[in-house]
C-alpha cells in the first residue's frame, strides 16, 4: 500500500510538474508559423536564440512590433523620427543575424510609451488581421500572467494583452468579418504559445539554445542606440569601437541563462483555445 502510495505520489508530481511542456519538443519543431508581438523593436532580444534555432530547423517567424520605439534614448539630439529609422534598422539588422528576413518584420508604429493610451480597437483590428493573414501555429510574446495579472512596464504590459485578446478575435468569425467578407481572410485559431517574462514559478518550458548564443549575442550587439552607454547619451552612429563591442559582448554574456552547462531560454508554453491563456 505504501509503495502504491508512493508511486501515486510520483505520478503526481511528474504530471504536475511538467505540465503545459509541449509534447514534442520546442528544439524539434519544424515546418510550424510562428508570430511574435511585441512593443519594441527589440523586444524579441529575450527570445532570440529560440527564434533563430526555430528559423534555422525550418519554420517561418514573422514579428510584429507596435511601436517604432521612437522615444527610447537620453540623447538630446535624436528626434524622435531620427530614433524611429535607427531603431528600424537596428530591429532588421538583429533579425538578419537570426536569419529571419526583413519582409517578415512588420512595425505598426505607435509612439512608444503610449500604446495604452491608443485606440485600443483599431490595434486589435490591425492585429488580427495579421494573425488571419499569417496563421501562426505559436504566439510568441511577453505572459499576460497565469491566474494573475502579470506587471511588466506600460507597453509590454498592453502588447501582451493585446496579442492574447486579438489571437481570441481571430478565432471567431463574426468578429472583424470585414475582413472576411472583403479581405479573403479566414478565422484562425492560435493553438500554442509560448510567453516570456512572466511569472518564475510558471516556467515550464526550457529551450537549450547552446548552438546558438552566438547568434543571440550577434543579434544583440545592433541595438547599439539601446544598450551602450554612449549609444543611450550621445548616438554617433551604428559602429562601436572595438574596446566598446568588448564590453559590451561581456556584459550581455553575463546575463545568459546557463543550466547543466547548457545555454536556456525560459517559457511558460501553454497549448489550447487562447480563452484559455491565463489558466
Ligand atoms: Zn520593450
Amino acid at each position: 500500500m505504501r509503495k502504491l502510495l508512493f508511486l501515486f505520489a510520483i505520478s503526481l508530481f511528474f504530471q504536475f510538474s511538467l505540465k503545459g511542456q509541449p509534447e514534442v519538443p520546442v528544439e524539434e519543431w519544424t515546418g510550424k508559423t510562428i508570430l511574435f508581438i511585441g512593443a519594441h523593436p527589440d523586444d524579441d532580444a529575450m527570445s532570440h536564440g529560440t527564434m533563430a534555432m526555430l528559423q534555422d530547423h525550418g519554420n517561418q517567424i514573422y514579428v510584429v512590433i507596435l511601436t517604432s520605439g521612437n522615444v527610447g534614448t537620453q540623447d538630446p539630439k535624436i528626434s524622435t523620427t531620427d530614433l524611429s529609422r535607427i531603431r528600424k534598422k537596428e530591429e532588421i539588422d538583429a533579425l538578419a543575424e537570426l536569419g529571419i528576413p526583413a519582409d517578415h518584420y512588420i512595425n505598426m508604429g505607435y509612439t512608444d510609451g503610449m500604446l495604452e493610451l491608443q485606440n485600443k480597437e483599431e490595434i486589435m483590428t490591425r492585429l488580427v488581421r495579421q494573425i488571419r493573414k499569417y496563421k501562426p501555429d505559436v504566439l510568441i510574446s511577453f505572459d499576460p500572467g497565469k491566474g494573475k495579472m502579470r506587471w511588466h512596464k506600460a507597453d509590454h504590459r498592453s502588447s501582451c494583452w493585446l496579442a492574447a485578446d486579438a489571437c481570441r478575435a481571430a478565432m471567431w468569425p463574426l468578429l472583424y468579418e470585414g475582413q472576411i467578407i472583403h479581405e479573403n481572410l479566414e478565422a484562425h485559431e492560435v493553438r500554442e504559445y509560448l510567453l516570456f517574462d512572466g511569472f518564475p514559478e510558471d516556467y515550464n518550458t526550457e529551450v537549450d539554445i547552446t548552438q546558438y548564443l552566438d547568434v543571440k549575442i550577434n543579434a544583440m550587439l545592433k541595438y547599439v542606440s539601446q544598450f551602450t552607454s554612449s549609444g543611450w547619451s550621445k548616438y554617433e552612429g551604428p559602429e562601436m569601437s572595438a574596446e566598446e563591442e568588448k564590453q559590451f559582448r561581456e556584459r550581455l554574456l553575463k546575463r545568459v541563462i546557463y543550466k547543466n552547462d547548457k545555454v536556456i531560454e525560459q517559457f511558460r508554453y501553454y497549448s489550447g483555445s487562447p480563452e484559455g491563456i491565463g489558466r
